[in-house]
């Protein structure tokens, strides 16, 4: 059987693939997951769960794919929805630039093919947020097409069937792998074969103590046979985090509360947040003039900060947040909104019709359930 050095053909001879192509698709009738995404071959289904699933478990997706394709039941639907309405639909998942080129590749659909679906992956790729695996995914999974699909769940499983003990992510990882993937392709019903794949490897072939017992092709595998499933794929490196302290203040005016649309180019962009922004001071009267300078920084207007209302410890990507809540009251001053980045006086009731950030629907919640107290009454400063 195969050991790390061997060339792929040595592990994926002809017989070792029909074997595999046979046990893998016997255990994927008996064992396949009844997913909202599967009950239709509809590119545009197909599509908003494959988009939704990077990086988002299955069981977080299910009720957002549900609610989502409830609201845009097709990609002309989505073409012609408002962007804050699809971000609204979004919030919570993450990852936002995932919505808007959704949005954005619906748009060119319509645009450019009439509102079909392509088949082919060379055009597909030219759509906003489809890339190699995104584009095999749908050809494969909604048109049959066979081209190779390789994602964290197939990553994985190839790397364990062929004992590849090198880093999976590097540039020689991703050819073998993709190399791998295109080998093991049946000549037909490549839909069925892609997502057997990606099923045992997200039920079986587990990133911890893998399931070889209840594999079906545990004998065709030669990390299970060196041994070596366990480290296999090669640990990522341990991400470092950088600490980072910043300040949203609640700035309210005759019962309405300020909010501002992130820009192109932030953390958030396309989003609705309270102002929101690094701190550097430590102590409560600096802390105090930096509210102020940097509230009217961001928006052009004077405020008198007021009160912690609450601290938030949160990550994003490799930082590790901690977000301290002010509330503030206007004192004067005009707000400067640009088509850019629009500001907005809103009663709190209505913060629910706006996509806001994690946090940011954290605070509106804190807004709608605390009775505002004059900032005077309140000792923090
Ligand atoms: S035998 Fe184990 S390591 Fe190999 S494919 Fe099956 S579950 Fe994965």
């Amino acid at each position: 059987m195969a050991a790390t050095d061997c060339t792929l053909l040595d592990i994926l001879d002809t017989n070792w693939k029909r074997r595999f192509r046979t046990r893998l698709l016997a255990w994927y009738v008996k064992h396949q997951r009844d997913l909202p995404w599967r009950r239709s071959s509809d590119p545009y289904r197909v599509w908003v769960s494959e988009v939704m699933l990077q990086q988002t478990q299955v069981a977080t997706v299910k009720p957002y794919f549900q609610r989502f394709v409830k609201a845009f039941p097709s990609v002309r639907k989505l073409a012609s929805a408002d962007e804050q309405q699809v971000l609204r639909l979004w919030e919570g998942l993450g990852y936002y630039r995932r919505a808007r080129g959704l949005h954005a590749a619906a748009k060119q659909i319509v645009a450019e093919h009439g509102g079909k679906f392509p088949r082919d992956i060379a055009t597909l790729q030219t759509l906003p947020g489809i890339g190699r695996y995104t584009s095999g995914a749908i050809a494969s999974i909604a048109f049959d097409e066979r081209v190779p699909i390789l994602e964290a769940n197939t990553t994985r499983l190839f790397a364990r069937l062929i004992n590849y003990r090198e880093d999976p992510t590097r540039a020689d990882g991703q050819r073998v792998l993709w190399h791998t993937a295109e080998d093991v392709l049946p000549r037909k019903k490549i839909a069925r074969f892609n997502q057997a794949l990606m099923e045992l490897g997200s039920l079986v072939c587990t990133p911890t103590s893998p399931r070889c017992g209840k594999c079906p092709v545990a004998s065709l595998c030669a990390a299970r046979e060196a041994g070596s499933q366990e480290s296999i794929p090669l640990a990522e490196r341990k991400t470092k985090y950088t600490d980072v302290s910043e300040a949203a203040v609640v700035v309210r005016k005759k019962g309405q509360v300020l909010l501002r649309q992130c820009a192109e180019g932030e953390r958030w962009a396309g989003l609705w947040d309270f102002p929101r922004f690094g701190i550097d001071s430590e102590g409560p009267l600096i802390v105090r003039d930096e509210l102020i300078a940097k509230v009217h920084h961001q928006t052009g207007i004077q405020i008198d900060p007021g009160g912690l209302l609450k601290t938030i410890r949160h990550g994003v990507t490799r930082y590790r947040i901690t977000l301290d809540c002010y509330q503030a009251d206007y004192t004067g001053g005009r707000l400067r909104s640009t088509k850019a980045r629009p500001l907005r006086w809103l009663p709190p009731p209505a913060l629910g019709e706006l996509p806001l950030s994690t946090t940011g629907r954290a605070i509106a919640k804190i807004v709608l359930n605390t009775r505002h107290r004059p900032t005077a009454l309140l000792c923090r400063f």
